[in-house]
């Protein structure tokens, strides 16, 4: 059984000492592991060739330049991000100090899962170094060549008490989860989330839970059949299928249903050529496991596509089911495969009410001509996030927050949403010991008085805040002066009562 002991003492050592707080240092490692991509390029495209058969454009797009491009945008905007905001002030606290501060946490622990082996690990990663923490790195077992990457290449370019990569399965990170963390920021299934939020309980650990569940795609008639089937089979196809922002399940009519049918085959067949087997660009499943509960879900409604499979390779062809019933295996649990049933509805407030039914998903995907009808989904349904006309692209948008809600996760992140996760926005109140300000606020110590309670609540009330900093400054003398008067009246006139 593996021992984290000594990892974690030296980490909160070096977290102790201080130097992550220096935002040169974070920034220092932060351009380390971006040389790490750039000079290791070509093995992380091997290792997850090796591990999912990925073809290297995806792997390219969807692994290196993605985590380039996060840690170019952090760079940017770092000095800006690591600022304490100094929010509008109330009247009453003209005079002080308002600020809040961000404060790393302390010494993380990122968990990644295998479909994305190096992104979905070593973006947040990236944002828990910007933020200032030191971090425990836990790669996926299951991908093991990127595992071996992680745990082979990472120490070379990054500070190794504040950065140690740990590895192992499941009985090594329950022996994990018994050290006591500051933050745990955790990507896998809803199944296994659940056992690491009970075992961050046990010290009130925060955490981020990044997972999966089943993401929905509409599609009504007024839509460009042929651009509508490309964005959605690239969606489900990309990695085999195994992207937790893949469009799980399609919601249409029969009508568009036949529609759909004929595009795909043709779209098929314009990617793939007609042996799709053959094709470089179709990745694999990525274990026996994983492949034989994807040949246990084909069973569930009527082939239209596809169908074929070789488990020599882990091959599964693209398949569409039709004729699928609610109850249906492949309608209750995640696919996670290049797998697509279609479940027909009547209409667009059938398929809300249907989605509504279930438990909220990670994205919905809503495919319309009407900007009406998009809105509606939107305004009526609740997932982590809403993409219309597109699939998968909404998580490479680096302003906008990436992440679940209820059964699909909990916290968010990607470019200022991750440095904002690991870190702890502390709230800072600043005063002076002057006389004027103490005696501004002498109305608050016994002995009470109706006076001072209504003196108290005067200065207290919530007022809108003051246009600008220059005003703000000349009224707070102007009231400063006028109200040591009138503290000084009150108070003379409640000692004299
Ligand atoms: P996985 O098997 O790689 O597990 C994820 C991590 O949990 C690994 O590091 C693994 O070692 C650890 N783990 C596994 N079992 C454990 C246990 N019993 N106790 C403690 N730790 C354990 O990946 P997975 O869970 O098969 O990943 C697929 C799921 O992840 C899908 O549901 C998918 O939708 C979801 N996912 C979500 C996101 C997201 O960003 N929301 C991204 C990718 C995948």
């Amino acid at each position: 059984m593996a021992n984290f002991d000594d990892t974690l003492q030296r980490a909160r050592l070096a977290f102790s000492s201080g130097k992550t707080r220096n935002v040169s240092f974070r920034r220092k490692q932060l351009e380390n592991l971006l040389r790490c991509y750039e000079e290791h390029e070509n093995e992380i495209i091997s290792a997850l060739e090796a591990d999912l058969r990925r073809p290297k454009q995806e792997s390219l797009i969807v692994e290196t330049e993605f985590m380039k491009n996060d840690i170019r945008h952090i760079l940017f905007q770092l000095d800006e991000w690591v600022q304490s905001e100094k929010p509008p002030k109330s009247f009453v606290n003209m005079m002080d100090d308002v600020q809040i501060y961000n404060d790393p946490f302390g010494v993380v622990l990122v968990i990644g899962a295998w479909n994305y082996p190096l992104q979905l690990l070593l973006v947040p990663v990236a944002s828990a170094i910007a933020a200032g923490n030191c971090v425990v790195i836990k790669p996926s077992e299951i991908a093991a060549n990127c595992a071996k990457f992680i745990a082979d290449v990472i120490p070379k370019y990054l500070d190794n008490d504040c950065y140690p990569v740990v590895c192992g399965g499941p009985s090594e990170t329950a022996e994990l989860l018994n050290q006591r963390f500051d933050y745990i920021f955790y990507t896998g299934s809803t199944r296994v989330g659940k056992i690491i939020h009970a075992a961050a309980n046990k010290y009130l650990t925060p955490t981020t839970l990044e997972l999966g569940g089943k993401s929905p795609c509409y599609i009504d008639k007024s839509v460009d059949m042929r651009t509508a089937v490309k964005r959605i089979l690239w969606g489900k196809l990309i990695n085999c299928g195994q992207t937790c922002i893949a469009p799980d399940y399609i919601l249409c009519s029969k009508e568009v249903q036949e529609k759909f049918i004929v595009e795909a085959k043709d779209v098929l067949k314009e990617w793939y050529g007609e042996n799709i087997q053959s094709s470089p660009d179709l990745s694999r499943v990525i274990n026996a496991n994983n492949f034989q509960r994807l040949l246990g879900l084909m069973k569930s409604g009527r082939v239209a596509v596809g169908g074929n499979y070789d488990a020599s390779e882990r091959f599964i062809e693209p398949t569409i089911l039709v004729d699928v019933k609610e109850t249906d295996p492949i309608m209750e649990e995640e696919i996670f495969g290049p797998i697509l049933p279609i479940f027909n509805v009547e209409s667009a407030y059938d398929a809300i009410k249907f989605i509504n039914a279930r438990e909220k998903p990670l994205v919905i995907y809503v495919f319309s001509n009407s900007n009406k009808l998009v809105k509606e989904f939107r305004r009526s349904t609740t997932s982590g996030g809403f993409s219309s006309n597109e699939t998968i692209m909404h998580c490479g948008v680096d302003v906008l927050p990436f992440g679940g809600v209820g059964m699909s996760g909990m916290g968010r992140y990607h470019g200022k949403y991750g440095f904002e996760t690991f870190t702890h926005k502390k709230s800072c109140l600043g005063k002076d010991l002057s006389p004027l300000g103490e005696k501004l606020s002498s109305a608050r110590y016994p002995p009470y008085s109706d006076r001072k309670g209504s003196l108290l609540s005067f200065l207290l009330r919530k007022r809108r805040p003051l246009p600008n900093l220059h005003l703000s400054h000349v009224l707070a003398i102007g009231l400063g002066v006028g109200l040591t008067v009138l503290t000084n009246y009150y108070l003379q006139k409640s000692s004299t009562d």
